[in-house]
């Protein structure tokens, strides 16, 4: 059985981390076939729409896609490509494993968080106006759908997982009636379905605050929209930064698995980036597969990859965000050494 795959490779360092995963993919003989999709500023090039229909199309076709980092331009300019995408599938649910990694020493040597966003409402809503000469508007949507769906994503994943807790940060003391809802929609669902659980909610500047004092207090945390972006990042630092973070955006019956990071144009081009978490967002892909499709090669694809990065960075072969010197294309060389190993 081989699964094709929509390959996003994206712009920035999103084509050069693409390929350092593919070698690694195609070494451990991953049973993987791409069908490879424009997006972004590599599309705008070609002379294609920023997120052409063909690419959308090929991710609906083939229900999974592998996706590289998409610059979006600050300020004016075309609309997010991610928050486009992740629209248009409707990947509700971005989940990224927060986690220390042995030959990866930072303050914090016990991190262990799974993070659940929101992926398609709150200020993400892409609906702001100008009121009035001076006078701007930035509106953030909650729907009790949305806020019960992600909640019952996030509850099911830590029963599935056999995680403990769940904590949502939230602002319902100024956002009443937002954030409110989202906090009564995940309180609902411990109380309905998920006992099992253990929940609380934190206001979320404390929430930060405790967090960086000491992370392993929490387990799998719920947010929405943007307080998942901004957590996101945060979290990375914890655990050596954005070159280590994989992520999935997952609907009902599509998924699209990328990094947390973004196209990185500083180091863009120089062979420099860090493809782990892309190569850690492959892992979840091949994870995926394996439960959606019951494809244990996939499984086992999945587990040889991750011993060998593990290996990897415990032999202190590194990138230069991590404090080593090697380039993108030797570390996927030093872990394809350790396949097997
Ligand atoms: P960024 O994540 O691209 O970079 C932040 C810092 O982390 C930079 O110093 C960068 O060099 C470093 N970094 C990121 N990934 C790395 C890697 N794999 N290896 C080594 N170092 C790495 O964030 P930014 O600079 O704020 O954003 C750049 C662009 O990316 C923006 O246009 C933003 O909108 C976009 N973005 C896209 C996505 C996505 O496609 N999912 C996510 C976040 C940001």
């Amino acid at each position: 059985m081989k699964h094709t795959i929509a390959l996003i490779a994206g712009d920035g360092i999103g084509p050069e981390v693409t390929a350092g995963v593919q070698r690694v993919l195609a070494a451990v003989e991953a049973p993987l076939i791409w069908d490879e999709h424009p997006a972004g500023l590599a599309a705008l090039e070609r002379g294609l729409d920023v997120l052409p229909e063909e690419t959308i199309d090929a991710v609906r076709q083939h229900g999974v896609a592998l996706k590289g980092p998409c610059t979006t331009p600050v300020g004016d300019g075309f609309s997010s490509v991610n928050v486009q995408l992740r629209k248009k599938l409707d990947l509700y649910a971005a989940v990224r494993p927060v986690r220390s990694l042995l030959g990866v020493p930072t303050r914090y040597d016990n991190v262990d968080i799974v993070i659940v966003r929101e992926n398609t409402e709150g200020l993400y809503s892409g609906v702001e106006n100008e009121i009035t000469p001076g006078v701007v508007m930035s509106m953030k949507v909650a729907t009790e759908k949305g806020c019960r769906r992600i909640a019952h994503w996030a509850f099911r994943y830590a029963t599935q997982r056999k995680r403990k807790k769940i904590t949502v940060f939230h602002k319902a003391n100024i956002m009443k009636v937002t954030d409110g809802l989202f906090i009564r929609m995940a309180a609902e669902q411990h109380e309905r379905e998920y006992p099992n659980i253990e929940y609380t909610e934190a206001i979320i500047d404390a929430g930060c605050m405790r967090l960086v004092q000491d992370p392993s207090q929490f387990d799998v945390l719920l947010l929405e929209n943007l307080y998942g972006d901004v957590i996101s990042d945060l979290c990375a630092g914890m655990v050596g930064g954005l070159g280590v973070v994989p992520g999935a955006n997952i609907g009902e019956t599509h998924a699209v698995f990328e990094a947390v990071h973004g196209s990185a144009p500083d180091i863009a081009g120089k062979g420099v980036a860090n493809p782990l978490a892309l190569l850690m967002s492959a892992v979840m892909m091949l994870n995926y597969l394996a439960d959606t499709r019951t494809d244990n090669t996939c499984r086992r694809c999945a587990e040889k990859i991750r011993l060998a990065y593990d290996k990897a960075l415990a032999d202190g072969c590194k990138t230069r965000d991590l404090g080593g010197e090697l380039g993108t294309m030797d570390f996927a060389d030093a872990v394809i050494e350790r396949l097997g190993a």
